[in-house]
Order: C-alpha cells, then sequence, then structure tokens
C-alpha cells in the first residue's frame, strides 16, 4: 500500500470551456509532469473523450478513468466515475436519454469536437453539452450506481452548480460516495476529495487529493472512499 496522487475532474477540448489546447496527449502529458498517478477525464454530459484518453494513459504510463460531469435538472453538477468502456457506454446512452438538445452557439461558446488519436477532428456535437439534463439529481444518482459508477457531487463549496449553492442543502436520501470541496469546508458527513476541474493545461493538478491504495485503478479508489480493507484517503496537511 502506497499514496496515490490523483485529480479526478479534467475537461478535454471537448467541454466548449475547455482549452483547445486540452486534447488528450497534452492532459496525459500535463498530468504527468505534475506527479500524478491517476486522473479522470470528466466532459460536460460526454464521455466521448474516455476511451482515447484511457488508451494513450495505457501507452504511457498513467491510469485514466471514464467520468462525466453531468448536469442535473436542478443545475447540479456531479462527476460519474464509471468502472469500465462498457458500463461508460451505457451511461452515455442514459445521458442521451435525458437530453433536451439546447442548440450550441460555438461562436459564443466555444467548440465542442471530437479528436482522434492523431488529432484530426473526427466529430462536433451540435447541442449545448453543459445544459441541464431533464432528470433530477435522485436520476442522475440511481443511474450513476446503477452503471457501476461513483457519484461525487462536483464543487459543492463553489456559489454556482455545486449542490449547496443550487439546493441549499445535500438531501439525506442521496447515496453520495464523496464530495468534491474547492476550498476547504469543516463537519461534512461525506468523504471529501479535491480536483483541478482543469478546462486548461496549466490548472492540471492544482489541486488533488492522495489516497492510499495497492494500485491506481477504478476499483481501489472505490475501497478508498469507503474506508475499505486499508484503503483511505490520505487527510491533508
Ligand atoms: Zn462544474
Ligand atoms: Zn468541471
Amino acid at each position: 500500500m502506497k499514496p496515490f496522487r490523483a485529480d479526478l475532474h479534467i475537461h478535454t477540448l471537448l467541454s466548449p470551456c475547455g482549452s483547445l489546447e486540452m486534447s488528450p496527449r497534452e492532459i496525459i502529458a500535463r498530468a504527468k509532469s505534475r506527479g500524478l498517478d491517476m486522473i479522470a477525464v470528466a466532459d460536460h454530459n460526454s464521455t466521448y473523450h474516455c476511451e482515447l484518453t484511457v488508451t494513450l494513459g495505457r501507452e504511457t504510463g498513467l491510469t485514466v478513468l471514464r467520468a462525466a460531469e453531468v448536469t442535473s435538472a436542478e443545475e447540479v453538477h456531479s462527476l460519474v466515475i464509471l468502472p469500465d468502456e462498457a458500463s461508460t457506454l451505457s451511461f452515455q446512452a442514459w445521458i442521451d436519454s435525458h437530453c433536451t438538445n439546447m442548440p450550441h452557439n460555438p461562436d459564443i461558446f466555444g467548440d465542442q469536437v471530437v479528436i482522434d488519436r492523431d488529432e484530426n477532428i473526427i466529430r462536433e456535437i451540435d447541442h449545448f453539452l453543459p445544459a441541464a439534463l431533464n432528470a433530477s439529481i435522485d436520476e442522475v444518482e440511481s443511474a450513476a450506481h446503477s452503471h457501476g459508477g461513483l457519484f461525487i457531487p462536483a464543487h459543492i463549496d463553489r456559489p454556482a452548480m455545486g449542490i449547496l449553492g443550487q439546493l441549499g442543502f445535500i438531501p439525506g436520501d442521496l447515496f453520495i460516495d464523496a464530495v468534491e470541496v474547492v476550498g476547504r469546508i469543516a463537519d461534512l458527513l461525506f468523504p471529501v476529495i479535491r480536483n483541478s476541474d482543469a478546462h486548461v493545461p496549466e490548472h492540471i493538478g492544482r489541486r488533488y487529493t492522495e489516497y492510499m491504495l495497492e494500485s491506481a485503478s477504478f476499483a481501489e479508489l472505490a475501497k478508498a472512499l469507503r474506508g475499505e480493507a486499508g484503503r483511505f484517503i490520505i487527510p491533508q496537511p
């Protein structure tokens, strides 16, 4: 068992707010240079860059987890981290079935492009990806768990798009695996993690969390969030 440093909230250039420099290859190079052992790519309501990033990560010895930053009907952002390729495809289909197809204006919000490993554009998404799904936060949580994923309300201490800012409280019936904070919050009943929410390469690893694990993997992360079998979130100094 040893400490692993992870940043589990990184946007690629697919997110309209993500810099065009945020290609999977660039993200991996930056993550490695920042000393990260594990990352997750989490684009708004989309997982289209997960497989490419996982593949490039595997080739260079960086563990990449598949994730999405889902916007619920209440405009609450949550990270959903998924165990494997099949569950990710299936979760994307669930997202698509709740998409409201709000038109996207790239001139105002930025491009939403999917690229291949040679950085050729292979697809442009024409609905506005961050728009709220027609699914409540309870439904997002249920879908995350029915796909074997982890449900982590994002940046809960930011005034906008976090669960506390949008709802004013954390509903007691939500099954929460962890909460992501930007600053410091005391007296939370949930495991607390910190991630960069990077949209530009320079921000990758600006916030991270260290976990005591056997290896860098989804299964080990899940155990650490539950405090199981000697795995745990290493408290910050
Ligand atoms: Zn967000
Ligand atoms: Zn984000």
